[in-house]
């Protein structure tokens, strides 16, 4: 038991502690932490849906009687599991990313993890961007398969790798966020389909923090700049701008069919509630009209940030870069001190010495609430030095 106790002693010494903090309640875009009601800014609740009680009093007023509106699936989906919902939210989807199939994942943890560790095995190989979420790393981890890692957003790098690489194996796959979730910056998917038909690969983009936030039919980036065809394999996870649960992985019949019969994560696993699966459909079905429209305020919001800030990102997720773990810290504290909640984020979730804020806009924020904090942070610079 003291060794935990050592090695938990060194996270807190390396400032990377890690504690579950007292919520007390979300209020579409304020949250509510110990009696102070702030202005959330460390949310993924992108459209402001997750505590929208007027949409959550509809749902249950008209699905209450339906017979899945149950709380518990009580089984995996391969047993007991399914019913009619799970398949047509499938559906839904395929329509959306215009693909062949679908098939829903309890998580986008598991999504990723059950996606990336299934499909590749001995003999083939992954190039996978450096600032991936854990979730893929996870998955190149519990592969069979060679993995390559190149530097963030760094198509010169990936090449080199590729050229190097490529031939030695069979099946090959590069991996990339669109949007990637810490730096809020979103990887040239243009130039990832160029390099995946140059040396015969597959290319898997996960548009976690996309999903909802671009594109005519809110189906990320790569629908935002017409490639949705080009990209073999989607995962999106639903628990965030669709303040539901779960994740869908979108490609071929035979790619699906092959998870199916192969991800553990999926196969092993007790599928989320058909209650959630309704409230999902519920939006993106008989909503999708409000979810456009709080996705068009969300973009003219964060238009507008970057039109005045043109460096500062290129999405709803602004990283505030401060490096030393301590500061940035100290510079959270004192802004939620000044109602704002935001979160300092520090290494392992980020690299080493690029301890930063995370913060991230959600659709009914103000304008002028964002310009405040900018100046806030502008005055604590100072401060946080100290
Ligand atoms: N992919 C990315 C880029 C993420 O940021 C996250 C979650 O933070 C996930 C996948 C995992 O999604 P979920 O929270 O549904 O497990």
């Amino acid at each position: 038991m003291e060794n935990y106790e050592n090695k938990l002693s060194e996270l807190k010494e390396k400032e990377s502690y890690r504690s579950i903090k007292n919520i007390e309640k979300r209020i579409s875009k304020y949250i509510i932490v110990e009696d102070k009601k702030m202005l959330n800014l460390s949310s993924n609740d992108y459209l402001n849906i997750s505590t929208n009680k007027d949409l959550i009093s509809e749902f249950i007023e008209k699905y209450k009687n339906n017979d899945e509106f149950l709380f518990s699936s009580a089984s995996a989906r391969l047993l007991t599991g399914n019913s009619k919902s799970y398949n047509l939210l499938e559906n839904d989807f395929c329509k959306l990313f215009s693909k062949e199939a679908a098939l829903l994942f309890n998580t986008g943890y598991q999504c990723n993890q059950g996606v990336v560790s299934t499909l590749f095995s001995k003999g083939d190989c992954i190039f996978s961007d450096k600032l991936n979420h854990a979730s893929i790393i996870s998955g190149l981890k519990l592969s069979q398969a060679e993995h390559f890692r190149y530097k963030h957003n760094d198509y010169d790098n990936l090449e080199k790798i590729l050229k190097e690489k490529r031939d030695n194996y069979n099946n090959a796959i590069i991996i990339s966020e669109s949007v990637f979730s810490m730096d809020g910056d979103i990887s040239d998917i243009k130039k990832l389909v160029e390099l995946k038909k140059k040396y015969n690969c597959l290319l898997m983009i996960d548009e976690a923090h996309a999903f909802g936030v671009f594109g005519d039919h809110l189906a990320g980036y790569s629908d935002e700049i017409n490639l949705l065809n080009e990209i073999d394999i989607i995962t999106v996870t639903l628990g965030k701008s669709l303040a539901s649960m779960g994740a869908i992985c979108l490609s071929s019949k035979t790619i699906i069919d092959y998870l199916i019969n192969k991800a553990s994560s999926f196969i092993f696993s007790t599928v989320i509630p058909p209650v959630n699966i309704l409230w999902t459909r519920f939006l993106l079905e008989e909503k999708f009209d409000y979810l456009i429209n709080q996705k068009e305020k969300l973009n003219s919001l964060f238009n507008k940030v970057h039109k005045i800030y043109p460096t500062i990102s290129s999405s709803q997720i602004i990283p505030i870069i401060i490096k030393d773990a301590h500061k940035t810290k100290q510079l959270a504290k004192h802004l939620q001190n000044k109602g704002f909640y935001v979160l300092p984020i520090n290494p392992p979730t980020v690299p080493s010495g690029t301890s930063r804020l995370r913060v991230s806009l959600t659709a009914d924020i103000d304008y002028n609430e964002i310009e405040k904090l900018f100046t806030e942070i502008k005055n604590a610079t100072f401060l946080a030095k100290q």
